[in-house]
């Protein structure tokens, strides 16, 4: 048995992915535009996300920005 995707948790860490869309779901509020619209997914951090959670989980910030890191990190790294 594999656990039902929560869309309001990371599916990476688990923690609340502060998604702006769940969150007006949630309270039925209009929300500003999420975060993610201004952020970068790279090819590697989307690659992680398990297929099951593929379009329904958002990430959160600290995954994204952590990947972030780990991508210019290794560019700078480069020859
Ligand atoms: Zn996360």
């Amino acid at each position: 048995m594999s656990e039902p995707i929560d869309p309001t948790r990371c599916p990476l860490c688990g923690g609340d992915n502060r998604c702006a869309m769940e969150l007006e779901k949630a309270t039925g509020q209009p929300q500003p535009a999420c975060w993610c619209v201004d952020e970068t997914f790279t090819p590697e951090l989307l690659a992680r996300v398990p297929a099951a959670a593929k379009g329904s989980a958002c990430l959160c910030m600290a995954c994204v920005r952590a990947a972030l890191d780990a991508a210019r990190r290794d560019a700078s790294q480069q020859p």
